[in-house]
């Protein structure tokens, strides 16, 4: 074929390809300076609940690594944290699993063809359960569409992955070299320079030093960032089309448990859509209480002590709960069983003498308690109903039994597993105690509870009947102590990165997180106050809040004004119908050098002052939608 023929034969078969598009507007949408904000996580077949709802940590695989002589290659967590990162700075984000979908362009793209994603986090690992996709869609995505694409560790098997961030892969063994920063960037700006894994004390996290590192070789036109010895760990390439890719290395399972890197992935994804809106936490601190109303107090041996009363509850909670502008928060019982009669009965009205000649007088505790919650110290939470077995007939029978028999054993004082008789509880058996427990505690308090937590974490873990997954059937909005996210979205099964800039960091009320501790030793509470003089004490139902808030974001290419649109949920983030929320915006610098410096911001139509990047925004209060506009000059 002659020169001339074969540039002729190519230009058709370019205007054919073009034509059999099914839209033509990549080349305009490509060129469109910014991009939606949400982000599209595709995995491989990590996601264990076949439903989609439930994201658990999966079970060790019970393998051996080679260096040690007992199994130890640790459960994939990648997916996990991702969710618990995305929630927690409130990025709004949908997911596409591999392993039950076909990948389809129109997962990317609006009916007309424009994109309704302002990146891609790709981690999706080697599987034989994907089901062939066809990975090209990822490369029209970013090269003619300008979607970002953000690839994690070794997840990069494919080449269409690997042409799209500049590299070629050659696979990952063991290395215990640091990570060091390798480029002055916007994606590496204000990490430390050289990286360290969390350390979180009692908790082991990851394998120590023997983590795996990625080997890839980088081709022209990629920027190397941070490097691990001789290897680069994380990298970044543009593409004309605007498409950005960000590369992050390291071991797939004990990536994130790297501050610097968690940061990294936060700031690849401002620097792919070119703006971020999102929130963090430092010096949060959410501090938690357990048991008031319930009954194991009045009947257990080991656990036996007075309910707390109205003196005790103002002197050592609420005041200095009040001087240190604090919040504690109670997860409540409001039912009480009561032997004598063999019935449930509301807890609030209970004032008797108990089997140990203790006198219990839930009366005065509630006017305490209901003092707390009108001053803005106390956030109410539910306990469950009654913090005890709803089978308490059959054997071996807890009814009449004496107190240093049967009643002495704590298996009865668990509400949603059958830890007496070692069995799970059914599922609407539990549904009609949330259900009934969030119904009285908000009569009792005039409060509806968030946030659910099971008595003594007796929880049933069959799939029909799970506690965590009914709990967020019933409309809670988190679950436990740290046990996690639940919506009508997913339900996250336990919290990470508590204490650091992506997570408030949970305690237990001293002494002990029970009311318990503050009968015995109530002069302790105030010293949490000593032991974190820079934290702010807040409620729960300001984090969940955040992690309900289902944001997005448009940009306005004539006008050239950014719209974000906030909108809180009236139940889970009823917070803020009396409180101002606060987010930080983050511009990236190619779209700043683009657009100009921010000139005017505007909330809810009225003009604020703007400072300079990133910016904390602060929203007023009210549910429903807010609406932010950013114009450049
Ligand atoms: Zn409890």
């Amino acid at each position: 074929m002659s020169k001339k023929s074969f540039k002729l034969v190519a230009s058709l078969t370019f205007i054919l390809l073009f034509a059999l598009k099914p839209d033509a507007f990549s080349k305009d949408y490509g060129n469109t300076m910014l991009k939606p904000f949400r982000v599209l996580v595709i995995l491989g077949d990590q996601w264990q609940d076949p439903a989609s709802y439930m994201v658990s940590i999966t079970k060790s695989p019970n393998k051996y690594s080679g260096y040690f002589t007992r199994p130890e290659v640790p459960a994939q967590v990648d997916f996990h944290h991702l969710m618990v990162l995305l929630k927690s700075w409130s990025i709004p984000f949908d997911v596409i699993r591999l392993d039950q979908q076909f990948l389809d362009r129109y997962m990317f793209l609006n009916m007309d063809g424009s994109p309704m994603y302002g990146t891609i986090i790709w981690d999706v690992n080697k599987s034989d359960k994907l089901l062939h996709p066809d990975y090209s869609i990822i490369q029209e995505m970013v090269q003619d569409y300008g979607i970002g694409l953000i690839a994690l560790s070794d997840r990069i098997f494919p080449s269409e992955i690997q042409s799209l961030l500049g590299l070629k892969y050659n696979g990952c063994w063991e290395s215990n070299e640091l990570m060091k920063v390798e480029s002055k960037h916007f994606l590496t700006k204000d990490l430390n320079s050289t990286f360290s894994m969390d350390e979180i004390s009692g908790q082991e996290y990851g394998l120590g030093t023997h983590l795996k590192r990625e080997q890839v070789e980088v081709m022209d036109g990629t920027v190397t960032l941070v490097r691990q010895g001789d290897y680069p760990q994380a990298t970044a390439k543009v593409f004309t089309s605007g498409g950005r890719t960000v590369w992050i290395g390291n071991d797939v399972n004990n990536m994130f448990y790297f501050q610097d890197i968690r940061t990294l992935l936060r700031r690849a994804i401002t620097w792919t859509i070119g703006y971020n809106f999102y929130k963090t936490w430092e010096n949060k601190l959410i501090m938690i209480m357990d048991d008031p109303g319930g009954a194991q107090n009045t009947y257990l041996e080991h656990w036996r002590y007075p309910e707390l009363t109205e003196n005790i509850i103002e002197k050592y909670l609420i005041k200095p709960l009040k001087e240190h502008n604090a919040i504690l928060n109670i997860n409540f019982v409001p039912a009480f069983v009561n032997d004598d009669k063999q019935i449930l009965e509301p807890t609030w009205t209970q004032d008797f003498t108990d089997g140990f000649g203790v006198r219990q007088n839930y009366v005065s505790a509630k006017k305490g308690f209901d003092k707390g919650i009108k001053a803005g110290v106390f956030e109410v939470m539910c306990h469950g109903l009654s913090h005890m077995q709803p089978d308490l007939v059959s054997d071996p029978g807890w009814y009449g039994a004496p107190v240093d028999q049967e009643k002495s054993e704590v298996g009865w004082y668990r509400e949603f597993g059958d830890t007496r008789r070692l069995k799970g509880i059914p599922a609407a058996e539990q549904l009609w105690r949330m259900k009934t427990a969030k119904r009285w505690i908000t009569e009792q308090f005039g409060v509806i509870p968030l946030e659910f937590c099971a008595g003594g974490n007796g929880v049933s873990i069959s799939y029909s009947s799970n506690t965590f997954k009914l709990a967020g059937q019933a409309g809670f909005g988190w679950s436990g102590w740290t046990q996690g996210y639940l919506g009508t979205d997913m339900a996250i099964n336990e919290w990470n990165f508590m204490g650091t800039p992506d997570s408030p960091l949970f305690i237990a009320a001293p002494p002990n997180g029970h009311d318990f501790g503050i009968t015995t030793n109530p002069e302790t509470f105030k010293e949490i106050f000593n032991q974190y003089p820079e934290s702010l004490f807040i409620g729960i139902n300001e984090f969940i809040g955040y992690l309900h808030a289902s944001n997005s974001g448009n940009w306005n290419n004539e006008e050239k004004r950014l719209t974000l649109n906030l909108n809180y949920d009236p139940h889970y983030c009823m917070h803020f119908k009396n409180h101002p929320s606060s987010w930080t915006f983050e511009l990236s610098d190619w779209l700043e050098d683009k657009t100009g410096k921010v000139s005017v911001i505007k909330i809810d139509g009225k003009d604020i002052p703007s400072s300079t990047a990133p910016l904390k925004i602060a929203i007023p209060s009210g549910t429903g939608k807010h609406k932010l506009e950013i114009v450049f000059r």
